[in-house]
């Protein structure tokens, strides 16, 4: 699935693990604290990105993937009708 959207919960240490994980998607700024960079695409990313969540000591990294598929799955219409007749 894809991944919509990333985030950095309270309580990051800044041990810089998610930045030498992905530095594509996170940043450690100069004051110590961690952000998620904006306006990345993170298709192709997503190994990446979940890993840096896995490596995380604090487990502070959140990310939202999409669901589409299985929305798609379960919105499927067959044609038959399920009223009572
Ligand atoms: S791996 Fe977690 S604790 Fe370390 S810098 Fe990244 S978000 Fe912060």
């Amino acid at each position: 699935m894809a991944i919509t959207r990333v985030w950095i919960e309270k309580g990051c240490v800044s041990c810089g693990l998610s930045e030498s994980t992905c530095p594509e998607v996170f940043k450690v700024k100069a004051e110590g604290s961690t952000v998620v960079i904006k306006g990345v695409d993170y298709s192709g990313l997503e190994e990446k990105i979940k890993m840096a969540a896995d490596l995380c000591p604090v487990a502070v990294i959140k990310y939202d993937e999409d669901d589409d598929v299985l929305a798609e799955m379960f919105a499927y219409d067959d044609g038959a009708s399920n009223e009572a007749t």
